[in-house]
């Protein structure tokens, strides 16, 4: 296997990794304390110094940061190098409101892109492998961390960067690429276009890495069978470093944190409580390895369980499911919980591909809900009468799945707008 699998960390006894993350975990606190008054701040306004941090046993006396901190501290208040030491910047896409920059030192650069590559090794790839970067390269860390990955690893590395469908099966066909990196949305876009052009057996992927944005088990099944590949799913952020902070093996069964540079934690997101192993909550991240924007105790907003038992990979990292969404990603409609997850679901339980948008208003202090989505190519030539059918349907399967009423329009195939980077599920207009 590439020297990107390291057997000597990645299948370290627990006891081992814990020494190491406890030296670390010292060293990074000192570093914080020293060199970021921001933070330095927070922790004297809970009334803890650095002499109350002895070992890793002491990490729930340390103050969260979330992104509101971020954002207070913009652009430079968190960083812990002068700018002469760091060498690049990146931005999060700003899913959810103002974007937040984080800087890297070339060593910070060099810990995130050895992180995708563990991410590629994982996903099989090798020096023999056509890497076909398709996540947008520039401010958003996927095109730039995959490609960085892809280079350590020996990979040919093919920067597409995100758009241009036509050149992008061009230079998959042509260049044979064999893993395809990308956000899921555009990764089922590609495999539509695939067939809509006929090119099944021109294009010789075997296996794609897809994060960046929430994606099903079912999702999964749907790329996976419509491309012919193995499909991991990979996890990252901007603050913490980018794509690569946790990865998928062979097991297809979550995804292993890389946690000789980063400890995670599961608190209870309404009153901050540390959990179990096993309880669902939010994920918090403390980077260990950090040079130029160490962040301690960070609060990701995504939901979702840790489990640490053996992989069938040989790995002993603790794994991370699939997030349900971020704890900012529900909507509350007419006083009811809804994750755009569990309509995924359902479309294609119902035979659809995951191409949906809800839309949410309020007209006379009432809350309305409305999903588009796109019927299958098959579908269009069917009558009126049997459209309507397929959207009664729909509307009563949605209905026992999220215990409201939506009203559900089938919408031509590919008439939603795509985004090449993150799918715009949601348009909620109350908010306007
Ligand atoms: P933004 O917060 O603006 O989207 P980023 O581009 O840094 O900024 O995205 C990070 C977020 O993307 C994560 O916090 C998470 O919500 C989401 N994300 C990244 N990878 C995945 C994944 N594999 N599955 C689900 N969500 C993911
Ligand atoms: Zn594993």
């Amino acid at each position: 296997m590439a020297k990107y699998y390291q057997p000597e960390i990645e299948t370290m006894p627990y006891e081992d990794l814990r020494k190491l993350q406890n030296e670390r975990f010292l060293k990074q606190v000192r570093h914080v304390w020293d060199n970021v008054p921001y933070y330095r701040q927070k922790m004297e306004a809970k009334g803890v110094t650095i002499d109350d941090i002895q070992s890793l046993d002491d990490l729930h006396k340390l103050p969260f940061l979330k992104k509101d901190d971020l954002r207070d501290a913009y652009p430079y208040g968190l960083m812990g190098k002068p700018k002469s030491e760091c060498v690049r910047i990146h931005s999060t896409s700003g899913t959810t409101g103002k974007r937040v920059v984080a800087f890297y030192t070339q060593h910070d650069v060099d810990l995130w892109e050895d992180c995708c590559a563990r991410a590629i090794v994982a996903a099989g790839g090798s020096e023999e492998d056509v890497l076909h970067v398709a996540y947008g390269y520039g401010l958003f860390t996927g095109g730039m961390g995959l490609h960085g990955g892809g280079h350590k690893v020996g990979c040919l590395t093919l920067p597409m960067s995100s758009g241009n469908t036509d050149r992008q099966l061009q230079f998959m066909e042509d260049l044979g690429s064999t893993i395809l990196c990308c956000t899921p949305s555009y990764a089922l876009y590609l495999a539509e276009s695939i067939k809509e052009r006929g090119l099944e057996d021109k294009i010789h992927l075997k296996a794609g890495i897809f994060g960046a944005e929430a994606w099903s088990e079912d999702m999964r099944r749907d790329i996976e069978q419509k491309l012919g590949i193995k499909a991991y799913d990979i996890f990252g952020l901007t603050e913490i470093s980018g794509p690569g902070v946790a990865f998928e093996c062979e097991a297809q069964h979550g995804m292993h944190i890389n946690e000789d540079h980063f400890i995670a934690e599961i608190i209870d997101p309404d009153t901050g409580e540390v959990l179990p192993e096993g309880s669902k909550g939010e994920l918090v991240f403390t980077s260990l390895t950090k040079e130029a924007f160490p962040l301690l105790r960070y609060r990701t907003r995504d939901i979702c369980v840790l489990t640490r038992e053996k992989c069938s990979c040989g790995r002993t990292f603790v794994k991370m499911a699939k997030p349900m969404g971020r704890s900012d990603d529900m909507l509350i409609i007419r006083g009811v919980n809804v994750f755009p997850s569990q309509i995924e679901t359902v479309l294609i339980q119902q035979g659809y591909a995951a191409n949906y948008q809800i839309i949410v208003d309020r007209v006379n202090n009432t809350d309305t809900f409305e999903i588009l989505v796109e019927m299958n190519p098959d579908m269009f030539s069917d009558s009126l009468a049997k459209i309507t059918s397929a959207e009664k349907e729909l509307v009563s399967e949605l209905k026992s799945m999220l215990g409201i009423a939506a009203k559900v329009k089938l919408v031509a195939p590919k008439s939603i707008t795509r985004s090449e980077g993150k799918a715009v599920r949601v348009i909620d207009k109350r908010k306007i």
